[in-house]
């Protein structure tokens, strides 16, 4: 590739406009004031995942930073917020109190925060997810939708069964019920409403709640579960998700829904994307979009991209996790997939300072990938553009809006 085929890429990466198919923005409005710390608890450097906190004095803060120097979700923290706040410098324990009072003033200003997802990270479409409160959407931001969480539906044999953010759908949707096929109807017509109302997938976070291998049940031993008047025991809540898992599949299928997959990391010892691998096969008229690449079994979604035309590969929150798991990933998924339109890319932040931090790790991959390609012959410059649009914004344009690419 000569130099100026080279910037041409680059360019065309840096400067696209991207497609999110996943966010929890949190609005951070309700707190008194936003700072470095703020945006670190709604980031993945929150001590719920670097099992560090940044503390508030000078040696604190040298701690912090120290441990974390080679992490990938500092390494791009850092040059989000420098690009952001138009700091010399990145974050350092000298100029932490220097990046508090830039955050706190600029973020009181009117459309920053929208002016940060639509002028730096250039989302053209933004996919929420609530989990605080399934299927909702910021209303401040007319370019978001929502996917629709299904979680609580498998630990809604009860008013007081919970899913791990703490939801009931009886609670939430108002229904009660000891009939299997009455809960079915009603988890149907929730969804139906939720899809009404505008949400354009179904979402399964069940990879922090249990393993994301789901049996065949018989529906005599699901009501049953329903039907007992003391709490189900472990494997009788075990049962009674297989079951309404499958009856959500049944719906997605039925009504044409994609369907988003956590698959990887969270409860690590049953999160391996294999395990839904039965799932797969058993709703083919579903598409499944399995998340994160399946960290840390890039390959096994690699494995299922090649094998089933209902599985679709999103890059969501990998360049973040690890930017060169996420390279070898799309090197590889370019490789086996049977079709260039099932590989997607989302940011999966709280806030649009990660999100940008996270865009740029993901155009920095993208831009590696195709470079490398056509470096080595694989493809030429054109198929790369092609490519690079598709998996920023089109294919996902095309997954959850239904409009098809542009000529
Ligand atoms: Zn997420």
């Amino acid at each position: 590739m000569t130099d100026r085929e080279r910037k041409k890429l680059r360019e065309a990466v840096y400067a696209q406009p991207l497609f999110s198919s996943h966010e929890h923005y949190n609005d951070l409005s309700g707190e008194p004031s936003c700072d470095v710390n703020t945006l670190i608890s709604n980031s993945y450097l929150d001590e719920e995942w670097t099992f560090l906190k940044p503390g508030t004095d000078r040696n604190a803060r040298a701690v912090f930073l120290a441990n974390l120097r080679s992490k990938s979700y500092l390494r791009w923290f850092r040059e989000s917020l420098q690009t952001l706040y138009g700091m010399d410098e990145a974050l350092s324990v000298e100029n932490w109190k220097e990046y508090d009072s830039r955050i706190g003033e600029l973020r009181r200003g009117k459309g920053f925060l929208r002016k940060l997802y639509t002028e730096h990270c250039l989302y053209e479409c933004v996919v929420q997810d609530t989990y605080w409160s399934p299927g909702e959407m910021p209303p401040q931001f007319d370019f978001f939708r929502a996917t629709f969480r299904i979680n609580s539906f498998l630990y809604s044999y009860s008013r007081n069964g919970e899913d791990h953010n703490g939801n009931n759908a009886r609670r939430l949707y108002g229904f009660d019920t000891d009939d299997i096929d009455e809960y079915v109807r009603n988890m149907e017509s929730v969804i139906a409403e939720k899809m009404d109302s505008g949400c354009v997938a179904l979402k399964s976070a069940l990879a922090y709640d249990r393993p994301i291998a789901f049996e065949e049940v018989d529906k005599s031993a699901a009501a049953r579960v329903l039907r007992n008047k003391t709490e189900p025991d472990e494997e009788e809540v075990k049962l009674f998700g297989d079951y309404v898992f499958h009856q959500i599949c049944r719906i997605a299928q039925k009504r044409s829904i994609p369907f988003q997959i956590h698959t990887g990391l969270g409860l690590l010892w049953g999160s391996n994307p294999m395990n839904f691998e039965p799932i797969i096969r058993a709703y083919p008229g579903v598409s499944f979009v399995l998340f994160h690449g399946g960290y840390p079994w890039c390959h096994v979604i690699g494995g299922l991209l090649h094998n089933y035309p209902n599985v679709y590969a999103d890059l969501v929150w990998l360049p973040l996790i690890s930017p060169t798991a996420a390279v070898n990933a799309l090197h590889e998924w370019l490789e086996v997939s049977n079709s260039i339109f099932r590989i997607e890319w989302g940011s999966d932040c709280k806030t649009p300072e990660e999100s940008y931090g996270a865009s740029l790790a993901f155009r920095n991959v993208l831009f590696t990938v195709l470079s490398q390609k056509v470096e080595a012959g694989y493809f030429d410059l054109d198929t790369a553009l092609h490519i690079g649009r598709l998996i920023g914004l089109e294919n996902a344009r095309s997954v959850y809006l239904g409009t098809e690419e542009e000529a």
